[in-house]
């Protein structure tokens, strides 16, 4: 397929408090973009303010197991003793409409999404620095010492591996972060492998694809 004629797939990735989630539902208020979020499936159980089907669907263990067995899933993860996925069919129906989707996923499954659509973009959000970050899983509130202790060694993990992505958007300040992100999502559509062929349909130019 040529990449401009599907939508962008925009995966948001990072280690775990690093505020990827805050950072998305900034980028979604922001005005003057259609983005579209990918709600993703998981089996930890919900956070008191969380709404099924907004912030996560929420399904069993064993739902969970059946559809990585249909490969109903883009990607998916086992994160801090949960499943969490990207189910594949809403993500294709929306890229073949020629939508942007964001994907905002832990690091293992961004990687696996690397490979399976490596035209996608890959942005890792990183923390102002370490200290910052282990503030921010110890005031979150809504986890146990020992899940905190498991998420700290699962980004110590994770730092080294920004080099994998396509841009690297530091989240010094959120409303910062969140402008940096919706700017590379528009000079990605401006990359002449997108954008040629719609200039080229324009200008009437015939290009061998190896010319
Ligand atoms: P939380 O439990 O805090 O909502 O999410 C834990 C981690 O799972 C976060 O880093 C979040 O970005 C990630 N996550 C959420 N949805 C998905 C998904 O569909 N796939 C993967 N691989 N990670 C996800």
């Amino acid at each position: 397929m040529k990449l401009n004629e599907s939508g962008l797939l925009i995966v948001i990735s990072g280690p775990s408090g690093v505020g990827k989630g805050t950072v998305r539902k900034a980028l979604f208020e922001l005005e003057g973009h259609d983005l579209e979020y990918s709600v993703s499936m998981t089996t930890r159980p919900p956070r008191s303010y969380e709404v099924e089907a907004e912030d996560y669907y929420f399904v069993s263990e064993s739902e969970f197991k059946r559809r990585i067995e249909a490969d109903a899933f883009l990607e998916w993860a086992e994160f801090v003793g949960h499943y969490y996925g990207t189910p594949l069919d809403k993500v294709q129906e929306k890229l073949a409409m020629g939508k942007e989707v964001v994907l905002e996923i832990e690091v293992e499954g961004a990687l696996q999404v690397r490979k399976r659509m490596p035209e996608a973009v890959f942005i890792f959000i990183a923390p102002p620095n370490k200290d910052a970050l282990y503030r921010r899983l110890q005031r979150r509130g809504t986890e146990t010492a020992d899940t905190i202790e498991r998420r700290v060694v699962k980004a110590e993990r994770e730092f080294p591996l920004a080099h994998k992505y396509d841009y690297i958007v530091v989240n010094d300040e959120v409303m910062n972060a969140a402008d940096r992100v919706l700017a590379i999502i528009r000079a990605e559509h401006a990359k002449t492998e997108r954008a040629i062929y719609k200039y080229n349909a324009l200008m009437g130019i015939h290009q061998d694809e190896d010319e």
